[in-house]
């Protein structure tokens, strides 16, 4: 059972906000980063936030489904092979990337006039989504096709905003306020938006108009070098399903890795690499059942995994009926993250499997 608590996720979403003049959008591309795009999107609208950026334009209809019709919906990933009727009927807002996509708008907005307004993406040395300066600066110099398109919002995307000593954060930033000077030449009121998560905490200077949180949100650390300032959101505990004692002193699990003494006791729980739980909790992960540290005996199966339980007590009935926690208050995430090296926070939410009932407390605000 997965339990996420839309409150942390509210209280996370208005600390942010606490800290910026600038609008705060959430980020719930990927179903908000494997937490539940409806759920999170929900309650982060409870909480006040009105725009919501989405990755994919299926992404994006299901958005604007669940969320109320004066929520401003973005799609992150540009107009190639979306259905721009589809897209402009249901007031989803590309955030256009490439010379194609503006293209294509422009076609869309003589054909269906009137049409709102786009956001535009600059490159600013991420070089992955965006137009490059001189894109940009073609496209300004001719008044009647930037005057055509008029975009609302500018975007970019900071590479190295979780480390705040990173130069090339400046780099970017001094990139970026030159586009946003050079278009508001012709288009004033145009807002500006450069800052993720982390980007929020690197300054005033990075926040613009509007900031793009999504991994903070959810928990994440977005200052992977100091102690995390985000409430902690998630809880994974994995139901007990059966208890053995060892009769003689043998190896548990695949390739015989682990050797475990007569009277061993043992815990099969349900989770396994299928539910993204290696990336997560390391080779031997630790999990917690009643206050107690266990650790794993052997590999992790794709579906299970066992914990060498011979410290507790308990009886088999009430173990039956036990979980082994291994995200929770005791093993946040963050520290697993600190402890696991070799994956990021934001591949570890994502990976966490569609078998776990996902389950929500808090939310109302
Ligand atoms: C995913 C994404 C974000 C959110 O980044 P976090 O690091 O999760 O806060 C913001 N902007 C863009 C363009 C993104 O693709």
């Amino acid at each position: 059972m997965l339990t996420i608590d839309l409150s942390a996720i509210q209280n996370n979403w208005l600390r942010l906000a606490s800290m910026t003049r600038a609008s705060v959008a959430a980020v719930i591309k990927a179903n908000a980063y494997g937490l539940g795009a409806k759920e999170v999107g929900t309650a982060l609208y409870t909480a006040g936030c009105r725009e919501f950026f989405l990755a994919t334009f299926d992404e994006a209809v299901a958005a604007r489904s669940f969320l109320p019709p004066d929520a401003v919906i973005y799609m992150l990933g540009g107009l190639r092979g979306v259905d721009l009727e589809g897209l402009h009927n249901q007031q989803i807002i590309p955030v256009l990337c490439s010379g194609f996509d503006i293209e294509q708008w422009l076609k869309l907005k003589k054909n269906n006039p009137p049409v709102f307004q786009p956001a535009l993406k600059i490159n600013t040395g991420m070089n992955r989504f965006g137009i490059d300066g001189m894109e940009l600066s073609s496209l300004c110099a001719n008044i009647e096709q930037i005057t055509a398109l008029n975009p609302a919002l500018i975007v970019s995307h900071l590479a190295c905003a979780d480390d705040e000593h990173h130069s090339k954060n400046a780099e970017q930033l001094n990139k970026f306020l030159i586009s946003v000077e050079q278009i508001r030449e012709k288009l004033p009121h145009i807002r500006a938006s450069l800052a993720n998560s982390s980007g929020i905490f690197l300054g005033k200077s990075w926040h613009f108009d509007l900031v793009r949180p999504g991994a903070a949100l959810y928990g994440l650390n977005p200052m992977p070098l100091q102690q995390n300032p985000m409430s902690q959101v998630l809880k994974l505990a994995l139901p007990i399903r059966q208890i053995r004692t060892l009769s003689l002193s043998e190896s548990v699990g695949y390739g015989a890795t682990a050797n475990l003494p007569v009277g061993a006791r043992l815990a099969v729980v349900s989770g396994g690499y299928a539910d993204g739980l290696h990336r997560t909790l390391g080779a031997q992960p630790a999990g917690i059942l009643y206050g107690r540290r266990v650790n794993v005996a052997g590999r992790i199966s794709m579906d299970s995994m066992i914990f060498d339980i011979s410290s507790v007590s308990a009886s088999e009935e009430e173990l039956m009926n036990s979980t082994i926690e291994v995200i929770g208050e005791q093993l946040p995430l963050d520290g697993l993250m600190q402890a696991n090296r070799q994956s990021l926070g934001y591949e570890v939410l994502t990976s966490l499997g569609d078998r776990f009932t996902r389950s929500y407390v808090g939310g109302d605000l």
